[in-house]
């Protein structure tokens, strides 16, 4: 019997895909303090501490602001190299680290900090399950001015 399907599987836990294929990130906002996470099962709150039962799930803003970015130029053994392993402090949270592509190049200025970016979607790779089912993850791609 096979487990695969035709829909991709999110390759990390704060992205989700919708019934009709669309894939978004989630996270969770503490109502008690404002913090944000991208993650989808805290069980408590990492700045005030408060319980799962103050932590509530969103969908956050597809833009935000590069915060770091560190560009890898050797990688593990069939990762292709160069990328840029980015930090963005999406629009009002949380912050979160993907790879960010089509830039202009691999130099320190096309990963500007304060650059805008927004989060886009696409095939992990070609990474997939042992039942052959494909992995859908997140990416960062410059916002044209
Ligand atoms: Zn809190």
């Amino acid at each position: 019997m096979s487990l695969s399907t035709d829909a991709p599987r999110p390759a990390f836990p704060f992205i989700t895909i919708d019934a009709a294929g669309q894939p978004s990130l989630i996270a969770q906002k503490c109502t008690a303090c404002g913090a944000t996470y991208a993650d989808s099962e805290r069980v408590a709150c990492g700045r005030c501490g408060g319980r799962a039962d103050v932590l509530e799930s969103f969908i956050p803003a597809s833009e935000g602001v590069l915060h770091s970015a560190v560009i890898v130029r050797r990688g593990f053994p069939g990762v292709e190299v160069p990328f840029i392993s980015a930090v963005v402090d999406l629009d009002g949270g949380p912050t979160v680290k993907g790879t960010l592509r089509h830039t202009a190049g691999f130099e320190p200025e096309h990963a500007a900090p304060g650059q805008r970016v927004r989060v886009c979607f696409d095939d992990a790779l070609g990474r997939k399950d042992k039942d052959g089912n494909s992995y859908i993850a997140h990416y960062f791609e410059p916002v044209s001015a």
